[in-house]
């Protein structure tokens, strides 16, 4: 009889531990045979609908990102080998880079700078709340207060903009040029990454831009202290995607012959003797080291998650700080599709171009705004955090001829996708004084 219970019990248990498996499971299975294909599906669709826009000035436009760690930050491990080639194959000309310091006196330039295999690199920090890049030798003491440091490097010629914009941040400070509208880093925090997890256990290698898309809500407390600020002073709105390469699980063999395990954040698991299994389980050696590497957030994935286009003169560090300062920028979530050759700009009643994205105009000297998109979507018009006008689905072009008033103007553009409407590219504004 007691034979009888236990063995009832210990197949009713089994019975709960397959349920549960399939519960957690069962949407990733589902989402890599029907959700995910249909993704990828409409997101060729939509690159044969591209049209390319007449440029309306001789700035040309590059692909970056603004936000990136390497190995001379204490949670990530990635060198050029890693970062070049997800660059190149993202299309990304430049990378400013925001390595933590180690300790409270930081030196730059630091690590990797210049021009590698064509993308290039510009070395800067993180730290305090702030993306920064002094664009010359600098010595940083981040003892000192930070409001001095970002007048330090902002008064030099600098580049100072506010991270993790969900934090708090001296929003008063007259000196910050920028802030982080998206950050991935950011968006993860605000919802349960459980089913996510189980969700990138199924679909972390084929469909990985697909499964860290799950993470994606509008930022909408942001972009509206964004529009708030910008009724105030011009502050540029630019993306971030954070990338460290590091939720992942690595080995590489050490000098003594022993194995060492690397997993999230650069965080050493474990070193051991190696063992038999090792002959199948690890490959020969990659550019790094690695004999086993299980990623999640590469930097392939990264790049292309979200990407800032910047309008400049020449791919060199000076033109694209003075560009991205200007606000001469939009960022699009490049997943969904390529956003290069978006425009967006004011005329005067000469029909003549009198301000481009990030740039002032008198509002007696302009008379319509107007954007162009490669890629057909939904255009919204936003003045000083109000939605003024919601386009129909579809559009490439927008005109708006109505009589303007002072504030900042931006633009965003929603894609019918996936069933609705989502956001793909924010604008930064025109200022109308
Ligand atoms: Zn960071």
């Amino acid at each position: 009889m007691a034979k009888k219970i236990i063995k009832r019990a210990l197949l009713l248990i089994f019975g709960i531990f397959l349920l549960l498996l399939l519960i957690l499971f069962a949407p990733g299975i589902w989402h890599h045979w029907i959700t995910y294909p249909r993704y990828d599906r409409e997101v060729e669709e939509l690159q044969e609908l591209r049209k390319e826009v007449v440029p309306i000035t001789n700035l040309k436009t590059y692909r970056g990102v603004l936000h990136v760690h390497s190995y001379l930050s204490h949670d990530s491990r990635g060198t050029l080998d890693d970062i070049i080639p997800a660059a190149k194959k993202d299309g990304i000309d430049f990378i400013f880079l925001t390595d933590h310091p180690h300790g409270d006196i930081d030196t730059l330039p630091k690590g990797y700078r210049g021009i590698h295999e064509g993308v290039l690199i510009e070395p800067g920090s993180e730290k305090q709340g702030f993306d920064c890049w002094p664009l010359q030798p600098a010595i940083i003491d981040w003892k000192i207060n930070k409001d001095t440091i970002a007048k330090n490097i902002v008064s030099k010629g600098g580049i100072i903009f506010y991270a993790h914009t969900e934090e708090p941040h001296n929003w008063a400070n007259p000196d910050y040029q920028g802030m982080e509208i998206y950050n991935f880093h950011t968006d993860t925090k605000d919802q349960s990454p459980v089913p996510i997890l189980f969700n990138i256990l199924v679909n972390g290698h084929k469909y990985r831009h697909w499964a860290l898309r799950e993470f994606f809500n509008e930022q909408t407390t942001i972009l509206s202290r964004w529009d708030s600020l910008n009724k105030i002073r011009k502050i540029v709105g630019f993306s971030a995607v954070d990338s460290h390469e590091n939720q992942n699980l690595r080995a590489r063999y050490l000098d003594d012959g022993r194995i060492l395990w690397v997993g999230n954040n650069n965080h050493v698991l474990d070193t051991m003797e190696v063992k038999f299994w090792n002959n199948w389980l690890f490959d020969k050696p990659d550019k790094s080291g690695w004999v086993f590497k299980y990623l999640v957030d590469t930097y392939e994935t990264g790049f292309n998650y979200i990407t800032n286009y910047v309008l400049a003169d020449s791919l060199t560090t000076k033109s694209l700080a003075e560009n991205i300062k200007k606000g001469h920028l939009f960022t699009s979530f490049k997943t969904l599709g390529d956003a290069k050759g978006f425009q967006y700009y004011g005329l005067n009643r000469n029909d003549s171009v009198c301000a481009i994205m990030g740039d002032s105009a008198k509002l007696d000297q302009i008379k319509t705004l107007q954007a162009a998109s490669p890629l057909p979507g939904q255009f919204r018009l936003i003045h000083n955090g109000q939605t003024v006008h919601i386009s129909p689905e579809g559009k490439y072009k927008f005109i708006w001829s109505d009589p303007l008033e002072r504030g900042a103007y931006r633009i965003e553009i929603h894609l019918k996708m996936q069933g609705k409407l989502i956001p793909w590219l924010y604008s930064n504004p025109i200022y109308i004084y």
